[in-house]
C-alpha cells in the first residue's frame, strides 16, 4: 500500500480518474466535418456550420461514434444502457461555438454504465478498478494566446470531435472495498491499461502528447484505518503521465499538511504549475459553475438493441486483461511478468511471435524480454516514456530469443554463452544466434570426460577447501563451479558441473 507518513499518523491516498480519449473516427460526432484533427491542419478549415452554431443548423448524431463508444465499453467490462439521452452542458467561453457543449446529463445513465479494468496493485497481484460511468460528448476548439502579441484567436477545427469521458468509481457507501486508485503508480497503470484497451480496439489513439488522451484527477487522503473518505480536489486537464504522478503527490502532501495543522480541505478546483510541479488553488466550490444541464431538443434519445451490442462484441480481440490470463494460465507465467508483458499491445506481440506458440520455452522468452532486452533501450525503435510506445524490435528479432532459448536447452550453449551471443548481436554483429555461436567457436562442453578432467584439477589445486567443504561447509560448492567454469573459459555446462562436483566432493 502506499502510504504517506505524517507527523500524527500514516495517511492513504484516494485518487479517481476522469480520462478523456477522442474517439477516431472519420467525421464529427454531430456534424460532417472531418474529425481528423492534428495540429498540422490549417487553423478552421475543418468546420461545418453545425460546429460553430449557425442559425437553424441541427446536429446528427454519428453513429459509428456510437459502434466506437460500444466497443471500448465492452472493453471496460460495463453494462450498455439500451437506451440513454444528450444534454446541453451550458458555459460561456470563446471555444465554445454554442454556448453550451452537448453530453450525456450528469444523473442518468450514459451509454456506458458500471464496469472495470484490471490492472497490477502495488503489490504486484492483479487488482480491479471499478468504472462509474463513461459518456459521449463534443470537444471543445482551440484557442490560441501565443500567436499575436494583442490578440487571441480560435480554431474550431477540434470543435465537436467526439470525446468518450470514462470516470472511475467510489463506492462512498461502503470506504472498505478498495477497488479504486491508490498511489501515483496506479494511476499511470490504470492510464496506460485505458490506453491499450482503446488502441486495441482501434477506438482512440489515446495518445497524451497529442492530446487525444487527457484526465482530471480527483485526490483525497485518510489516515490509515479511516473508515471514511474526505473531501477531494481534482485538478484539470492533466496532459502527462509524470505530471499526473507529480500532482497526485504533491497535492496528497499538501491536503495532509493542512489536517496536521488543523486545517479543512474545501472541495476545490486545483491547476497544476508545471514548472514547479505544485498544484494551487483555481477555483473554490463557491465559485463552481452551474452548468444547468437539460435535455438537448435536438437529438433524439439514443436507443441500443441488444442485435448491436451482440455483433460488435462479436468483433472485439484479444484485450490485455485477457492475453494476461492465457500468459498465467497457458505459459505459467507469474501475474507480474504479464502486467510487464502486456504493458502495449506491441510488446505481448512481440512476445508472442517469440514464443511462436511454443509453451515450452514461454518462461525463458519472457525472462530475456523483461531483464535483458526492456534492460537495453538502444534495441527498440521507440520505448520513451512520453507515448509509452515499444515498436518492433529494431536489431533482435523475436525469432533471434527463440533460438537463443532454444539453444540453451538443447544444451548447444550456456546461459552465460547466450548473454554473449546476445551482447554481440545489440552490438550489431549480424546473423542469428546459431551463426554467431558457429563463427566465434562458442559451444558448450558437454563432455563428462573433459569436465571430469577439469574438476579433478580444480579439486587438487585447492585441498584446504575440499577439507572445510568435506567438513560441512557446503557453500563452498559455489567455488568449486565458477573456478571450473573459469577453466573451461566458460564453456562447460554448469549442469553437468555441479553433477560431478558433487559426485567427487562427497
Ligand atoms: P463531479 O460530478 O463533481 O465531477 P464525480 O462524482 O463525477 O464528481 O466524481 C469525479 C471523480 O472523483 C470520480 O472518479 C470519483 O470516483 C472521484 N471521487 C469522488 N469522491 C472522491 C474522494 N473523496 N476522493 C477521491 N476521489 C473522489
Ligand atoms: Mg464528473
Amino acid at each position: 500500500m502506499f502510504i504517506i507518513k505524517g507527523k500524527t499518523c500514516d495517511w492513504e491516498l484516494v485518487i479517481g480518474l476522469e480520462t478523456h480519449i477522442q474517439v477516431l473516427s472519420k467525421s464529427k460526432v454531430f456534424s460532417g466535418a472531418s474529425a481528423d484533427y492534428n495540429p498540422s491542419v490549417s487553423p478552421n478549415t475543418q468546420v461545418s456550420m453545425v460546429d460553430v452554431a449557425m442559425p437553424g443548423m441541427l446536429p446528427v448524431l454519428n453513429e459509428h461514434c456510437v459502434e466506437q463508444v460500444i466497443k471500448m465499453g465492452l472493453g471496460l467490462n460495463a453494462e450498455i444502457s439500451r437506451i440513454s439521452r444528450f444534454a446541453r452542458k451550458q458555459y460561456f467561453y470563446p471555444d465554445l461555438p454554442q454556448g453550451y457543449q452537448i453530453s450525456q446529463p450528469a444523473d442518468e445513465p450514459p451509454i456506458v454504465g458500471r464496469g472495470w479494468v484490471e490492472i497490477m496493485g502495488d503489490d504486484g497481484a492483479p487488482k480491479k478498478i471499478l468504472i462509474e460511468r463513461a459518456h459521449l460528448e463534443q470537444d471543445a476548439g482551440k484557442l490560441k494566446h501565443d500567436v499575436h502579441p494583442t490578440k487571441s484567436f480560435a480554431d474550431y477545427n477540434r470543435t465537436s470531435v467526439g470525446l468518450l469521458e470514462i470516470v472511475t468509481y467510489l463506492d462512498t457507501k461502503d470506504p472498505e472495498n478498495r477497488s479504486y486508485i491508490s498511489s501515483p503508480d496506479e494511476a499511470e497503470r490504470y492510464l496506460r491499461e485505458i490506453r491499450e484497451i482503446a488502441r486495441a480496439l482501434g477506438v482512440s489513439k489515446a495518445n497524451m502528447e497529442e492530446g487525444s488522451m487527457r484526465a482530471d484527477v480527483n485526490v483525497s487522503v485518510r489516515p490509515v484505518g479511516d473508515k471514511n473518505f474526505r473531501t477531494r480536489t481534482e485538478t484539470k486537464n492533466m496532459v502527462s503521465f509524470k505530471f499526473i504522478k507529480t500532482a497526485i503527490e504533491y497535492e496528497a502532501r499538501r491536503q495532509i499538511e493542512i489536517y496536521e495543522n488543523g486545517g479543512t480541505i474545501s472541495q476545490d478546483t486545483m491547476h497544476f504549475n508545471q514548472g514547479e510541479g505544485t498544484t494551487t488553488v483555481m477555483r473554490s466550490k463557491e465559485d463552481a459553475l452551474d452548468y444547468r444541464y437539460f435535455p438537448d431538443p435536438d437529438l433524439l434519445p439514443l436507443e441500443i438493441s441488444d442485435e448491436t451490442i451482440e455483433r460488435i462484441r462479436r468483433t472485439m480481440p484479444e484485450l490485455p486483461s485477457a492475453t494476461r490470463a492465457r500468459y498465467t494460465h497457458e505459459f505459467g507465467l507469474s501475474d507480474y511478468d504479464a502486467a510487464r508483458l502486456t504493458e502495449t499491445t506491441e510488446i505481448s506481440r512481440w512476445f508472442d511471435t517469440a514464443v511462436n506458440g511454443n509453451a515450452k520455452h514461454a518462461k525463458s522468452i519472457a525472462n530475456w524480454l523483461i531483464s535483458e532486452l526492456f534492460a537495453h533501450p538502444e534495441n527498440w525503435d521507440v520505448k520513451n516514456e512520453k507515448s509509452g510506445i515499444v515498436d518492433d524490435m529494431r536489431i533482435i528479432t523475436p525469432g533471434d530469443i527463440y533460438e537463443l532459448v532454444d539453444m540453451i536447452s538443447d544444451n548447444t550453449v550456456n546461459g552465460k554463452q547466450a548473454k554473449e551471443i546476445f551482447i554481440k548481436m545489440l552490438d550489431g554483429e549480424g546473423g542469428t544466434p546459431r551463426e554467431i555461436a558457429d563463427k566465434f567457436g562458442m559451444k558448450q562442453m558437454t563432455d563428462t570426460g573433459a569436465i571430469e578432467k577439469i574438476v579433478d584439477e580444480v579439486i587438487a589445486a585447492n585441498p584446504s577447501q575440499v577439507e572445510q567443504y568435506k567438513s560441512g561447509k557446503v557453500g563452498l560448492l559455489g567455488f568449486f563451479v565458477g573456478n571450473v567454469m573459469k577453466a573451461s573459459k566458460g564453456q562447460a555446462n554448469p549442469a553437468v558441473v555441479n553433477e560431478i562436483l558433487r559426485k567427487k566432493l562427497a
